[in-house]
C-alpha cells in the first residue's frame, strides 16, 4: 500500500482527534459522561502533544546555528561579492519588513486571537503569562537598546544552553562572517599568522574543515527536522483532541480566522507589494515574471520547501525569465535560506495571535516591535523545509515571554499555510534576482562605458 503524504496523515489526525473530542466535550456537558474521565482523556492528548513539543524545541539550537553558519559561508569570499552582496541582503531585509509590517497591520484589524479560547494557552512557570519584556516604564527607544544590547552575548555557549535564540543567531552570524574571512585570509590588520605563508595556509584549511563541519550538522539537523515533523500527526492529534474535549466547538472558530489572517496578508503581499517592487525596481511585468516562474511557484506550493524547489528557481529565474546565471547562482541559495518573507509574516500573524489568546497578555506598541524584529530573524535563521517557521516560533514567543504550548494546535492549521508562505517565499526570491540581475547588468554597462 502507497504510503499516506503527511499532511494527509495530519490531517487525518486532526479529524480524527476533533471526532473523539467533541462528542466527549459535549458529553461531558450535559452529564451523560463523567466530566472527570473526559478531563483525564484530555489531560493524555496534552501528554502526547507536548512529547511532540519537546522534540521540536530539541531541534531549535542546533538546527538554527548550522542553518546560519552554513548560509553565511556559503556566500563565499566576502569581499568578492562586495556590492552585489550587500544589495541582496538589503533587499532581501526590506521585503521582509515590508511583509512583516502586512502582517502586523492585518492581525491588528482582524484579531482573530481576541476573545477566543483555545485552552493551551497556560500561565508560565512563574504562575502569569505576562510578557517578560516590559516597557511600561521605558519608552520605544530603551526596550529597542535593551533588545539589542541583549543581542550581544556575554557567553555564547551560556546563551544557546538557556535557549537564548538572539543571542546565538548573532553569534552565529558572526562566526560565520570569520569562518570565510579566515577561510580566504581576509582577516584585516596584524593577524598572528600574517607573516607565515605556511601558518595562513593552515589557518585557511583548518576554517575549511570547520565549515564543512557545520555544512554537515545543517544537513544532518535537516533530516532530523523532516523525523521530527513526520511524527506531527501523533502531536496533532494529541492537542486536537485536547482542545476538542476541553473547549468543544470554539477551538476551531478561532483558528479559522488565524488562517485567514495569515492567507490575507500572504495574498496582499504577493500580489500587491511584490509586483510593485518588481515594477519600480525591475522594470518587468510581473505577469511574465509570474508565467515564467510558475513551475517553481507550483513546486514550492506542493512541497512547502524552498530548500527543495531551489533547483527548479534556478532554472525558471535563468532561463525562463532570463537573469543572468551569475546573479542567479549567488542571489537564489541565499535566498532560499536567509530571505522568506510568507515565514516572517506568518511568524508575526502566528505569534499576535497567541498573545491575543493568552489571558492578561495586551501587547503594546514597543512590544509589538520587538515581535517583528525576532520574526525578521526567526524568518533568517529558519531553514527552507517544511514547518521550520513552526520550529522558529518557539523563539519569537520566547521574545516576548509567551508560553510556547500554543504552537502544537497551530501545527493543525499549519501545512496549508505552509504551502502559501513557501509559495510566497520562492517568488520573493525570484523577484530579487529579477531587480538585482538588472542592477548588475548597469553595473557591467558602466564597467564598460568606463
Ligand atoms: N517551509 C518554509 C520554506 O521552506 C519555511 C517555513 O516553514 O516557513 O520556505
Amino acid at each position: 500500500m502507497k504510503k499516506l503524504k503527511l499532511h494527509h496523515q495530519i490531517l487525518i489526525a486532526m479529524v480524527l482527534g476533533a471526532l473523539i473530542g467533541l462528542p466527549l466535550n459535549w458529553a461531558a456537558a450535559n452529564g451523560s459522561v463523567d466530566a472527570e474521565l473526559v478531563a483525564t482523556i484530555a489531560d493524555v492528548g496534552k501528554k502526547l502533544g507536548s512529547i511532540f513539543l519537546r522534540l521540536l524545541k530539541m531541534l531549535v539550537v542546533p538546527l538554527i546555528v548550522s542553518s546560519l553558519i552554513s548560509g553565511v559561508t556559503g556566500m563565499g569570499n566576502l569581499k568578492k561579492l562586495g556590492a552585489l552582496g550587500g544589495r541582496t541582503v538589503l533587499f532581501y531585509m526590506s521585503t521582509s519588513a515590508l511583509a512583516i509590517f502586512t502582517g502586523l497591520v492585518l492581525v491588528n484589524i482582524i484579531q482573530p486571537g481576541v476573545g477566543a479560547d483555545l485552552g493551551l494557552i497556560e500561565a508560565n512557570a512563574e504562575g502569569h503569562a505576562a510578557p517578560a519584556v516590559s516597557s511600561e516604564d521605558q519608552g520605544l527607544g530603551g526596550v529597542l537598546w535593551a533588545q539589542l544590547e541583549g543581542m550581544i552575548p556575554t557567553n555564547p555557549l551560556k546563551a544557546a544552553a538557556e535557549g537564548d535564540m538572539l543571542p546565538v543567531i548573532f553569534f552565529s552570524i558572526l562566526l560565520g562572517i570569520f569562518i570565510n574571512a579566515v577561510e580566504h585570509d581576509e582577516v584585516e590588520g596584524e593577524a598572528p599568522y600574517r607573516d607565515e605563508p605556511h601558518e595562513k595556509a593552515r589557518a585557511s584549511a583548518l576554517a575549511a574543515k570547520l565549515r564543512e563541519f557545520f555544512e554537515g550538522l545543517f544537513a544532518v539537523m535537516m533530516r532530523m527536522t523532516l523525523f521530527v515533523i513526520a511524527l506531527a500527526p501523533y502531536g496533532v492529534f494529541g492537542f486536537m483532541l485536547y482542545a476538542c474535549a476541553g473547549r468543544g466547538f470554539s477551538a476551531f472558530q478561532a483558528l479559522g480566522m488565524y488562517a485567514l489572517t495569515v492567507a490575507i496578508a500572504l495574498a496582499i503581499h504577493a500580489f500587491i507589494t511584490l509586483p510593485l517592487i518588481l515594477r519600480t525596481f525591475g522594470s518587468r511585468s510581473p505577469l511574465e515574471h509570474a508565467r515564467a516562474m510558475t513551475p517553481a511557484l507550483l513546486t514550492a506550493f506542493s512541497t512547502a520547501s524552498s530548500n527543495g524547489t531551489l533547483p527548479l528557481t534556478m532554472q525558471c529565474v535563468e532561463e525562463r525569465a532570463g537573469v543572468s546565471n551569475k546573479v542567479s547562482s549567488f542571489v537564489l541559495p541565499l535566498g532560499a535560506t536567509i530571505n522568506m518573507d510568507g515565514t516572517a509574516l506568518y511568524e508575526v500573524v502566528a505569534v499576535l495571535f497567541i498573545a491575543q489568546l493568552t489571558p492578561g497578555v495586551d501587547l503594546t506598541i514597543a512590544q509589538q516591535v520587538i515581535v517583528a524584529l525576532t520574526a525578521l530573524l526567526a524568518s533568517v535563521g529558519a531553514a527552507g523545509i517544511p514547518h521550520a517557521g513552526t520550529v522558529m516560533m518557539v523563539v519569537v514567543l520566547a521574545a516576548v515571554g509567551l508560553p510556547t504550548s500554543a504552537v502544537g494546535l497551530i501545527l493543525a492549521v499549519d501545512r496549508v499555510l505552509d504551502m502559501c508562505r513557501t509559495t510566497v517565499n520562492v517568488w520573493s526570491d525570484s523577484i530579487a534576482a529579477a531587480v538585482i540581475g538588472r542592477f548588475a547588468d548597469e553595473l557591467e554597462d558602466e564597467g564598460e562605458r568606463a
